[in-house]
């Protein structure tokens, strides 16, 4: 029940939010692309864009964290999600990872809030319930695990995704 309070699912536009890191779904490159990766670069200005091109791409599964420059939150962790092929090409182990990793580098950096786009749900076109029953099984390992991190958004874009998004967090006890 305290794990329930900690996360929060909301509609809007993950740019604004005044957290201390949001993340990003970006591309194995880093070097930004459309979608919310170009929201958040627009967002943050071209210092995040000249830091993304000293990271050297970042693996699909896995996440790279920056300064957030004029971007509301401190931070930006960069995760890469997979592009969905129909399920049999580790698409749901690899999506997992991805908030793993985002919830690791945040231990790793005394993160308090973070806030989370449905990573891979856009033009990567992963499922979106079932990437939200990802999303939620690992976020909430994760604080079950001990995380120190008090405050977890999950950001929907869309009214449809997030009706579908409280669906699936009921069915988490
Ligand atoms: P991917 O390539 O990982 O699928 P996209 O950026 O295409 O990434 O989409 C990921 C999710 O982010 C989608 O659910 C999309 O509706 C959502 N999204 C797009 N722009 C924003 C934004 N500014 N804030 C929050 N979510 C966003």
């Amino acid at each position: 029940m305290i794990l329930r309070t900690m996360v929060e699912i909301i509609k809007g536009d993950i740019t604004t939010l005044k957290v201390d890191a949001i993340v990003n779904a970006a591309n194995t490159t880093l070097l930004g692309g459309g979608g919310v990766d170009g929201a958040i670069h627009r967002a943050a200005g071209p210092r995040l864009q000249a830091e993304c091109a000293m990271a050297g791409g970042c693996p699909t599964g896995s996440a790279k964290l920056t300064e957030g420059y004029s971007l509301p939150a401190r931070f930006v962790i960069h995760a890469v999600g997979p592009v969905w092929s129909g399920g049999d090409q580790h698409e749901d182990e690899l999506l997992a990872s991805c908030y793993r990793t985002a919830m690791r580098l945040a231990e790793e950096h005394r993160i308090d809030s973070i806030a989370f786009p449905c990573i891979s749900t856009g033009v990567y076109r992963f499922p979106f319930e079932r990437a939200c029953g990802i999303a939620l099984a690992e976020i909430f390992r994760a604080l079950d695990e001990g995380s120190r991190v008090k405050q977890v958004y999950c950001v929907c874009f869309s009214d449809a995704d997030y009706e579908t998004y409280q669906e699936v967090l009921t069915t988490f006890g």
